[in-house]
């Protein structure tokens, strides 16, 4: 048997990010000893970089919202094949859950009579998130952070998990290594949560951290439990085009909620072209209304700009089709156009949104105060996941629970913004309680030396080939144009089929790489061992996406334009068979209960 190291906890949570932060946190409390793995540094978790604020009903603002109000929006949003439980638990948890982590120090933007200001955001029917500046994801962490390493968890830092370890059919452990010196790590553990982020580096141009090779998603399908809704995948209305080592890279949503606005080549806001009908009587009327909107006028509506990020990016691509874009291939956005309404407003914008200011200053020399910014699509989000039960959040495999963006549910097909920092928040909590309640009933499972060998096993087949064998990162880099080009915003069956092809022959790529020199510091081997993770998630959301003949939210067909309400009462699941290949099959969606019902349709 290979060397390597053992821990034990009673539950191990997998991911540092705000879900698993806050999963850690409450099964501490629930009595249990605790580990937390991160591929990186504490504190550097995707949820860090999250700019905008957190969605939660807290009427801070306006006092007509409460938590029907923000179910009905979710559900719209994720045009209603969401787990509709999932949504109404989302939407009642999210005030405590802001209000605790207010408790536990984090310092929120004010009201003038000192609550949290809450900002307008896209599909958010009211001024409804939370936040710091641009910058909540970092106050978040730096909170939960904190606040956990008082409760005594133990932390196993610049560590990937590589294989979760099952016993008769319930999950005992999992086996990583340390990135630095390349060493393996054992972990028994009574229970596991799944807090591994999403997918986004299996795409050319992606917001998404380099932590994003959804690896929680992978360990939870070969460890036999389901993924849902792996076809929908947000793309982002704007990231930044210019310059290229910039693309991708996330410009908030709040420059729209401040006010920001989207223009052509021609300088016309082509957002009011086409408005959704079931937005319509929500929208403003003209761009008076919208602007007084976005300054807190109750009597307003929203504007188009604030429609919800699917239609927001398909709209950009209509603009660049039909050849009015600007001149680096996107649109404009442009908040620096509100001098002609706010005094002073260049210090407005930089103290609203310090981190865009910053951010066009440094990577694109550009002063968003004076100019118009260059924006387009960017993958961002993955609304599909591990499939969860609503309450508990545990999976399809008993042990295993998963919360944050690795788990499905929650957003259905499209997600508002500002509902992931709620959601890893409120499921964090809840995946930390039941795994802890689930972690006392168990006892310690046995750990098959055969599941760690075949893992270690492979992990180093990559240096058996050394330097003959291809770079990962060619193969990495072929993979995410492949997914860019037919499985991005605008999808067809011709092209998806020609996709799953090449996937397989990337496949056959994957499992030819070689990397040169020893396991110390070696990112290549990284790579190599990530490619795995990237190849599964793409194959599930192409096969998921070639089911799901229609549009719907994130997912858009150019040979299924509309929506097909036949496609509405159920999700796609992906399992692995008994034969190691990928099946699709189809879940019901449970009845709605009549009060949510009513609920969505007075909301309507
Ligand atoms: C630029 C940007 C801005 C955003 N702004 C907002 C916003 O304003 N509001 C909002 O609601 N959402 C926002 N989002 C989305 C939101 O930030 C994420 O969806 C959310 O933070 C995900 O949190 P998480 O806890 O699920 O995962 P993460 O924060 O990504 O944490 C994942 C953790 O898992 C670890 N991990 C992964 N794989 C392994 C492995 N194999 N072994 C061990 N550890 C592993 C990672 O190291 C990391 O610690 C934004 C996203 C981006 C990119």
């Amino acid at each position: 048997m290979l060397e390597h190291q053992t821990y034990e906890h009673d539950v191990l949570v997998i991911g540092a990010g705000g879900a698993g932060l806050r999963a850690a946190i409450e099964a501490s409390a629930g009595g249990v000893s605790v580990g937390l793995v991160c591929k990186s540094l504490l504190g550097k978790a995707h949820t860090v970089m999250a700019e905008g604020g957190i969605a939660a009903a807290m009427a801070n603002v306006d006092d007509r919202d409460n938590w029907k109000v923000h179910f009905a929006d979710t559900m719209r949003g994720g045009q209603y094949v969401n787990n509709w439980r999932m949504a109404e638990l989302h939407a009642k948890e999210a005030p405590d859950r802001v209000r605790e982590l207010e408790a536990w120090g984090a310092m929120f933007d004010r009201t003038s009579d000192g609550r949290i200001l809450q900002r307008n955001f896209g599909g958010h029917r009211y001024p409804r998130l939370a936040h710091v500046g641009d910058r909540t994801g970092l106050e978040m962490i730096r909170t939960l952070q904190d606040h956990g390493i008082h409760r005594g968890i133990d932390v196993h830092m610049e560590c990937t998990i590589i294989r979760l370890l099952e016993d008769d059919g319930r999950i005992v452990g999992a086996f990583g290594y340390e990135r630095e010196r390349g060493r393996f790590r054992l972990f028994r553990a009574k229970a596991v949560v799944l807090a591994t982020g999403g997918i986004g580096r299996a795409f050319k141009i992606t917001s998404n951290s380099w932590e994003y090779t959804g690896d929680g998603h992978t360990l939870a399908y070969e460890a036999g439990a389901d993924l849902m809704d792996m076809e929908f995948v947000q793309f982002h209305p704007t990231g930044m085009i210019w310059p290229p080592s910039v693309q991708g890279i996330l410009v908030t949503e709040a420059v729209r909620g401040e006010g920001g606005v989207l223009k052509n080549s021609e300088g016309r806001r082509f957002m009011w072209d086409d408005i959704p009908e079931n937005y319509r009587a929500q929208t403003a009327a003209d761009d008076e209304e919208g602007w007084r909107y976005t300054q807190g006028d109750k009597a307003a509506r929203r504007p188009p700009e604030l429609l919800t990020r699917d239609h927001v990016s398909r709209c950009i691509m209509r603009e660049v089709k039909a050849g009015r874009g600007s001149p680096h291939g996107g649109v404009f956005l442009d908040i620096a156009w509100i001098k002609t309404r706010v005094p002073n407003a260049g210090e407005h914008i930089k103290k609203k949104l310090p981190s865009m200011y910053h951010q066009f200053k440094q990577l694109a020399d550009l002063d968003i105060t004076e100019a118009p910014m260059e924006v387009g699509p960017t993958t961002h989000y993955v609304m599909g996941g591990v499939r969860v039960d609503a309450d508990t959040q545990m999976s399809t495999v008993p042990g295993l629970f998963a919360a944050g963006e690795c788990a499905a549910g929650i957003n259905g097909a499209n997600r508002l913004g500002g509902n992931s920092l709620s959601d890893i928040l409120v499921f964090g909590k809840r995946a930390g309680e039941y795994a802890a309640e689930h972690a006392k009933k168990q006892k310690n499972g046995a750990v098959d030396e055969r599941q760690i060998d075949e893992a270690a096993r492979r992990a180093l087949e990559p240096f058996e080939r050394g330097a003959k064998g291809e770079g990962p990162y060619q193969v990495q880099y072929a993979l995410q144009e492949l997914m860019q080009d037919l499985v991005g915003i605008v999808r067809t069956g011709a092209e998806m089929q020609r996709a799953l092809e090449a996937l397989g022959d990337l496949r056959a790529r994957a499992s030819r790489v070689g990397v040169a020199g020893h396991r110390e510091y070696n990112p290549g081997w990284h790579a190599a061992l990530d490619l795995r993770n990237l190849l599964t998630v793409s194959e599930a959301i192409t096969r998921s996406a070639i089911e799901r003949k229609e549009s719907r939210g994130g997912h858009f067909r150019d040979d299924y334009p509309d929506k097909d309400a036949s496609f509405g009462t159920f999700n796609f699941i992906v399992r692995k068979g008994a034969d190691g290949r990928m099946n699709v099959a189809r879940a019901p969606i449970p009845p709605m209960p009549d009060d949510l019902k009513r609920i969505i349709e007075e909301m309507k």
